[in-house]
């Protein structure tokens, strides 16, 4: 479907945190620096061709991506609580370095969404010539306003508009930091795609239940969690460290291929111990792309026996900021693994 974006006006909250996309040169440091937003808006006056009623926040301190917390989160939904009524659509300016943990995390703060909530941001700075920046945030806005012909929003999903694809948030990773093909999401098809059209993948687009009630948001997060990439050569300490050692309610294993993993009996031991202290752990493919399946080597069903949750094809993001999220929100152990292995929102195939 093309998106008709001039048959009524609606109104966007342009959401600006940081990251290069507001960047400019400071002679004086020698180094970028944050600018007032205001002068985003100066530098793409083709905002102001659309009809749309643009409203902006800045967040203070504006942070560069890699100091993102959990504190950061809980505040844009809280901001987008706050604002819901008064807008059809989010769009949140991000550093390009945590985005896709970002964009996972608040899928999940935020349960029956209607309106969009875009994120985007750039790999070069808005004031310089050859910006991606304004084409992205252009495209952003203009996904955040798209509307159907009965007036619901095209697109309600936290999602990550760059490059010209749209992909739904808890899909996406960071796979460049030179390219301004910056995300992919392996496993799903991108929502739509901007050209000289935008063109929505409708199939894919996920809807709420109920288009008249408002989302719920969830913000509590526990980051009690922790993430063991298996290699060959990693060590028993190493491994009992990160599974058994204290701080931690739930581990991710980054595992080979389909979910497999050492079969040495030191490790499965580690792993069953974990388990028996009631931590949860959750098996997801250190691939870029594909599934896990414990079904099919006798690894993968050693793990599943040892107590290990699927990850199926969910990204490491992704299950990051589920698992934060349902560690806030579940009573037992049992209940985080059965929502796990449950498509909340639109994160595995299943
Ligand atoms: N370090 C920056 C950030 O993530 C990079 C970027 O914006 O792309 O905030």
């Amino acid at each position: 479907m093309t998106s008709n974006t001039t048959e009524r006006r609606s109104a966007i909250l342009l959401i600006y945190t940081g990251g290069t996309i507001g960047m400019k040169e400071d002679p004086q440091v020698g180094a970028l620096v944050p600018f007032d937003f205001s002068q985003i808006l100066a530098e793409v006056p083709e905002l102001a061709k659309f009809a749309y009623r643009i409203d902006s926040y800045t967040f203070d301190p504006l942070i560069d991506s890699s100091d993102v917390e959990p504190s950061i989160w809980i505040s844009l939904a809280g901001l987008i609580e706050d604002r819901y009524d008064d807008y059809d659509g989010f769009v949140i300016l991000h550093g390009t370095d945590t985005m896709a943990y970002s964009a996972s995390t608040l899928s999940f703060m935020i349960e029956g969404l209607t309106k969009p909530v875009i994120f985007t941001g750039s790999q070069l700075p808005i004031g310089i010539p050859r910006t991606d920046g304004k084409e992205n945030l252009i495209s952003a806005v203009e996904i955040a306003a798209a509307k159907d012909s009965e007036g619901h929003a095209l697109v309600p999903e936290v999602c990550i508009c760059f490059d010209n694809v749209l992909i739904r948030g808890n899909r996406s990773k960071k796979i460049n930091s030179d390219h301004f093909r910056a995300f992919r999401s392996e496993n799903l098809p991108p929502l739509a795609e901007a050209g000289i059209s935008i063109r929505y993948n409708e199939a894919l687009i996920r809807k709420p239940q109920r288009w008249d009630a408002r989302p719920v948001f969830h913000k509590e997060l526990d980051t009690r969690v922790s993430i063991l990439k298996i290699h060959p050569g990693i060590t028993p300490e190493v491994v009992r460290n990160i599974l058994c050692g204290p701080g931690t309610r739930a581990i991710i294993i980054e595992t080979y291929g389909a979910g497999n993993a050492p079969s040495k009996e030191w490790f499965l031991s580690i792993v069953r111990e974990a388990s028996r202290m009631g931590k949860v752990i959750l098996n997801v493919t250190q691939c870029m792309g594909g599934s896990v399946n414990m079904d099919i080597y006798a690894t993968g069903k050693s793990l599943k026996a040892a107590g290990v949750s699927n990850g199926y094809d969910s990204t490491t993001e992704s299950a990051l900021g589920k698992l934060f999220h349902l560690l806030a929100r579940c009573s037992s152990a049992e209940d985080v693994k059965t929502a796990l292995e449950t498509n909340l929102r639109g994160e595995i195939s299943k």
